[in-house]
């Protein structure tokens, strides 16, 4: 069956030849064809030559692109899509792994899939579709899943209420495509850690924290820590088992701070003392009487969209003002953005704002991002998500 066509404005090819792999919908000079949502949809330049294949969704982005060349988009695509995803994280050591049994197989446009996000647990894949074509692909994904991973493989929970468009939540429930409910724990560097994905924020788990979770081992010892924006106390396991002497992890939600105290109690055998509290991350630094030697950031993202980029920045500089003040001197600081909007720049200046106006000095000690198993094309640095900074400040 022939597909609809997607006709580009003359210039507008220059960017899909890079294999950026999105199409605006200010691009298009015409639609051929009957086009829904979800669809397949053939892209051409302004001379009909072919471009490539991608999934049509209206909105600002109109495509975006599966391929770029004639090809069937069918289970021997899906399968090659998601062995690549698959020979990438065993090659970082992730899938396979006997001390972590959880990492994200894949991410987007960063593994050619844009829309799909799968993050694995133990035995069990979550899948998130962004769009309305992953939505509808998902019985392939679960068979080219369950071929590639075999026995690795006991089930398939589709997670994508949150993340769908508006018009396709309706009448959508999350649940098993394959298998059933695994119960955890999982792991992470030879640590323990439940993850819910039924109910918990994400997929489960903040698979992308890891490589930074690591570092924060690393500088922990004999320190007294506050992990704020916590979720699951995974900062303050890591900060434990790096020789921590006392850890605070605050979060606003009780079920967080629930789940924090599970972990916790799962990973008890580290001297460390640790407390969780429920409470607002600015009302805690504003009301607790201690202070710390080294101190996380970790908040939600503040902007979700360009128009929010100023209170964005604003609420960076407050947050981060506001924790330096409970810093002791030759302290650390941990600090985040997960704001996609939010470019690294932008972030690191919203910091150095807060540190000029407390008169405290900082450096930098590490600029770090989100971990491999997270890739960003080259081609598309909207794919960067994650930031962070890590401080000596005296
Ligand atoms: N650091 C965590 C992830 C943090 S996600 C990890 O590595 O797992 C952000 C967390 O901030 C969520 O758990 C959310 O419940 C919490 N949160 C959101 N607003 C908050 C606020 N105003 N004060 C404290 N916690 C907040």
């Amino acid at each position: 069956m022939k597909r609809p066509g997607i006709i580009l404005k003359i210039g507008k090819e220059a960017s899909l030849m890079r294999r950026h792999p999105w199409v605006f919908s200010g691009a298009i000079q015409a639609i051929e064809g009957d086009v829904a949502e979800g669809d397949l949809v053939d892209v051409s330049d302004h001379m009909k030559r072919f471009m490539g294949t991608g999934h049509y969704q209206p909105g600002s982005i109109a495509v975006r692109m599966l391929s770029f060349k004639r090809e069937q988009i069918g289970d021997s695509f899906w399968k090659e899509k998601l062995e690549n995803a698959l020979a990438l994280r065993s090659e970082l050591g992730l899938a396979g792994s006997n001390h972590t049994s959880m990492y994200r197989l894949v991410h987007g446009e960063g593994d050619g899939l844009p829309g799909l996000i799968v993050d694995m647990y133990g035995k069990t894949a979550v899948i998130q579709a962004h769009t309305a074509g992953m939505m509808r692909s998902a019985d392939e994904i679960v068979r080219a899943l369950r071929e590639i991973m075999g026995k690795g493989l006991k089930a398939v929970y589709n997670k994508s209420l949150q993340t769908l468009p508006g018009r396709m939540r309706k009448g959508h429930r999350d649940g098993y495509l394959y298998g059933e409910k695994e119960e955890g724990p999982f792991l992470e560097s030879g640590l323990s850690f439940l993850a819910d994905w039924e109910h918990g924020q994400k997929t489960g788990f903040y698979i992308d924290q890891r490589e930074n979770r690591k570092l924060l081992e690393k500088l922990a010892a004999g320190r007294k820590v506050l992990n704020l924006f916590g979720y699951s106390g995974s900062f303050s396991v890591y900060a434990l088992r790096g020789g921590a002497h006392i850890v605070h992890t605050v979060d606003s939600s009780r079920s967080a701070i629930d789940l924090t105290r599970e972990n916790l109690r799962m990973n008890s055998e580290f001297p460390g003392q640790h407390e969780a509290f429920v409470a607002d991350a600015m009302d805690f630094l504003k009301n607790t009487p201690h202070t710390y030697d080294l101190i996380v950031l970790d908040p939600p993202a503040y902007a979700k969209h360009g128009e929010a980029i100023r209170n964005a920045l604003q609420g960076y500089r407050r947050l981060n003002q506001a924790a330096l003040g409970k810093l002791k001197s030759g302290g650390i600081l941990f600090t985040f953005s997960c704001s996609q909007v939010v470019s690294r720049e932008q972030f690191r200046r919203s910091v150095f704002v807060a540190a000029a106006t407390t008169g405290r000095h900082a450096r930098i000690l590490y600029q770090t991002a989100q971990p491999p198993d997270h890739p960003v094309s080259l081609y598309h640095p909207e794919g960067e998500y994650l930031k962070g900074l890590v401080l000596k400040v005296d």
